[in-house]
């Protein structure tokens, strides 16, 4: 068991609706030396390919995505929620379906920030149904660049996206795959990783 595993065992508290709060190190209060050490795990997995540049969409991506770029020393861009209709062009724009609010939000990233000569790692704090990556995905291609890798914290594995990542053939690492939780008993079992 790694230490993220296990002290989603220790502190993770499961709910109604498979969701798994992670409140009390990852995002609300944050362990910071957590962070570091998943920081230094995505490097680990990720140092081949010629990631110039981290993208995560807020809030909850943003401190991964700092622990991140601090080993590969590259800035983080963050996809933004936005309210405003995006009438000047400027901005890549997508459509995320939240799978804890219900609602959908509208992102968007500036133009000025992600390019096509950009070689982007992706990464978030969980993966349920796979929309905050596919909108994710889908502007890094908005704006012609390549997505390297996509690294993801706590994968819920008994849902869609992990596999609907995989099969459109990205290198999609997890630091933990929940295999199972359930909210009666608060028991949470993950997938062996090699
Ligand atoms: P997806 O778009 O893959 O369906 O859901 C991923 C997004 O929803 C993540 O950005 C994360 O913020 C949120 N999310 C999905 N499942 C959970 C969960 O079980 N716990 C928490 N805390 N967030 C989740």
């Amino acid at each position: 068991m790694n230490c993220l595993e296990a002290r989603i065992v220790k502190d993770g508290v499961v709910k109604e609706g498979n969701v798994l709060k992670v409140d009390s190190f990852l995002n609300h209060q944050m362990d910071i030396e957590l962070l570091n050490e998943m920081g230094k795990e995505f490097y680990a997995r990720f140092q081949n390919k010629p990631i110039n540049k981290i993208l995560t969409i807020e809030a909850s991506g943003i401190a991964i995505a700092y622990a991140v770029a601090l080993q590969f020393h590259v800035p983080v861009v963050f996809a933004k929620k936005s309210k405003s209709i995006n009438i000047s062009g400027d901005t890549y724009v997508a459509e995320v379906e939240s799978f804890t609010h219900k609602n959908k939000n509208t992102v968007v990233v500036s133009k000025q920030f992600l390019s096509a000569d950009d070689h982007v790692l992706i990464i978030d704090d969980f993966l349920a149904n796979g929309c905050a990556l596919q909108g994710l995905i889908s502007i890094v291609n908005q704006a012609g660049g390549t997505v390297e890798g996509i690294g993801i914290a706590v994968e819920k594995g008994f849902q869609s996206g992990g596999q609907i990542i995989r099969n459109m053939g990205y290198h999609l690492e997890s630091l933990a795959i929940v295999e199972s939780m359930d909210h009666t008993t608060g028991k949470i079992e993950f997938r062996e990783q090699a």
